[in-house]
């Protein structure tokens, strides 16, 4: 079944950072792929943006590399790639200087949308943001495009709001979650709102509690730097973690429209109960037969950061007030694996004999590997051996529904709504400092605190197992047999 494209206008894009990491791995490929998808119109263009001394044919050059190391080679013809190339451009600046700029207006096309990509560290983003609006580039059919980290702490994310307001109003700016781009999560909104079958039972009256699991089996891998000073609950928690509490807690917005669903985001953090220090769990991965440890590959030998945090979150109104929420997340586990667990509570009444094997229904939402929604449902055994009951799956992998090379990546989709102006997934400035607001007293409580040591491949410290199994729970199963 393929995926059904609607072309977007004509535009440029205008990538700072255009010879980094994310820009190769993640940007240029999703732009490419929509462009061959038919959905990027043929005359779109890329201009690169970084202070590497390139000409154009260069940059093309390393479009090309970029491509066929991050496209697989089934879904990229010759022909393709020399007409994405052709579109290409590049132009030398410094953030922080003034030079290139001229340039930079020279290679914009008027009267077409203008997609500014910042996939460059936070602190360059006023001085980028400042030199746009002084060449004219903020006015029209003008977009900001952030990565993260979007702040440190509430005040420097009010900061860097502040900074980006002087040269975009709130309407312009989209600050990426690359989780919301993914098809899933957007399946989450679909299952809920779209079904009946669902909503009734979203609530604490039938649910017990939700799960939310992100699990790496990476550990730092070279970025130790950069992640010694922010930690799992900063880099993962208060934005992946808490876009999908927000989507799997919040009520239903009126119309699928940014704002209105935004609204109902930030109701959910607004909700949420300050978490008591019992509560949260942080981990640290040890030295193991597969790698060094954190410290090591952080090359920080008396660090404290978390590279693992486990907590129980409590929503406070009508929908959840009895329903924990437990979020997990962690470096070097057992395996690498996303998901959103909605576990039911069990049937009122039994009518069948003690132990027969039933289990109460689980919703999984899978986002990585496998995207897919999986509904637990306990039936009968088949064969003639009386009513005995099992758990059976049903499985909607979206791989095998859609073909594997046919899921988008969720920078593709993402790209795409910038450009159709919807703001829909993108992240609100009030939201991230609500989110922030909530997050930092927890940060600040473990000032002085060590955290607890984990074994690498496992599902992090005991003491992570010890908050659920208090509450007679259990994590689900990352395949380490915890
Ligand atoms: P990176 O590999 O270090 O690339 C940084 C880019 O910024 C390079 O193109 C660099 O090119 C350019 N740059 C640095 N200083 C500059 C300046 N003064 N003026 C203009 N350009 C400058 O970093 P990255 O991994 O691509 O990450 C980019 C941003 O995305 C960061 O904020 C990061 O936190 C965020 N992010 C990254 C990932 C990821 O997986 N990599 C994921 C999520 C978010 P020159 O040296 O040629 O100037």
């Amino acid at each position: 079944m393929p995926a059904r494209t609607i072309p977007v206008d004509d535009f440029d894009l205008i990538l700072f950072g255009a010879t980094g990491d994310l820009a190769k791995r993640k940007i240029i490929p999703s732009l490419f792929r929509r462009f061959v998808a038919g959905q990027a119109p043929e005359s779109a263009q890329l201009i690169g943006a970084a202070r590497s001394d390139l000409s154009d044919d260069e940059f093309r050059k390393l479009v090309r590399e970029a491509l066929e190391e991050f496209v697989p080679a089934g879904l990229r013809e010759k022909g393709q790639v020399d007409a994405f190339a052709a579109n290409c451009a590049y132009v030398a600046i410094d953030a922080k200087g003034d030079g290139g700029w001229k340039e930079l207006c020279k290679k914009v096309r008027p009267g077409v949308i203008h997609a500014f990509y910042f996939s460059v560290g936070p602190a360059l983003f006023r001085d980028l943001a400042t030199r746009l609006k002084a060449n004219g580039l903020t006015e029209g059919e003008a977009r900001l495009v952030v990565e993260k980290p979007f702040g440190h702490d509430l005040a420097s994310a009010k900061e860097l709001n502040d900074h980006l307001a002087e040269s975009f109003r709130e309407d312009q700016i989209y600050r990426i979650d690359h989780f919301l781009g993914k098809e899933t999560v957007q399946n989450l909104m679909a299952i809920r709102f779209a079904n009946v079958l669902f909503e009734p039972l979203w609530n604490e009256r039938y649910v017990d509690h939700v799960q939310i699991t992100v699990a790496e089996e990476l550990g730092v891998e070279g970025r130790g730097g950069y992640y010694d000073k922010s930690g799992a609950m900063r880099d993962m928690v208060q934005n992946h973690l808490m876009q999908l509490l927000c989507l799997t807690a919040m009520e239903p917005p009126t119309r699928f429209e940014p704002d209105m669903l935004r609204d109902e985001k930030l109701k959910v953090i607004r909700a949420l109960d300050p978490v008591e220090p019992e509560h949260v769990v942080r981990g640290q991965y040890k030295a193991g037969p597969d790698g060094a440890s954190y410290r090591e590959d952080a090359e920080a030998p008396d660090s404290t950061t978390e590279s693992f945090v486990a907590m129980k979150v409590g929503i406070s109104n009508w929908r959840w007030a009895h329903t924990p929420f437990y979020l997990r997340t962690g470096k070097r586990m057992a395996k690498r694996h996303s998901e959103i667990v909605i576990q039911f509570k069990d049937a009122p009444h039994s009518i069948f004999e003690r132990d027969n094997g039933a289990r109460p229904n689980a919703l999984v939402i899978r986002l990585q590997p496998d995207e897919g929604i999986d509904l637990a449902v306990t039936v009968k055994e088949p064969g003639p051996g009386g009513m005995r009951l099992t758990t059976a799956p049903l499985d909607m992998t979206f791989a095998d529904a859609l073909g594997e090379d046919a899921m988008p990546d969720a920078y593709e989709r993402l790209i795409m709504d910038v450009i159709r102006g919807n703001q829909t997934l993108f992240m609100r400035g009030d939201e991230v400092e609500a989110a922030w607001k909530w997050t930092d007293p927890i940060i600040d409580a473990w000032e002085g605190q060590r955290p607890h040591q984990y074994a690498q491949g496992s599902s992090g410290p005991e003491e992570a197992m010890m908050l659920v199994h208090a509450d007679g729970r259990r994590w689900r199963d990352l395949g380490d047999g915890e």
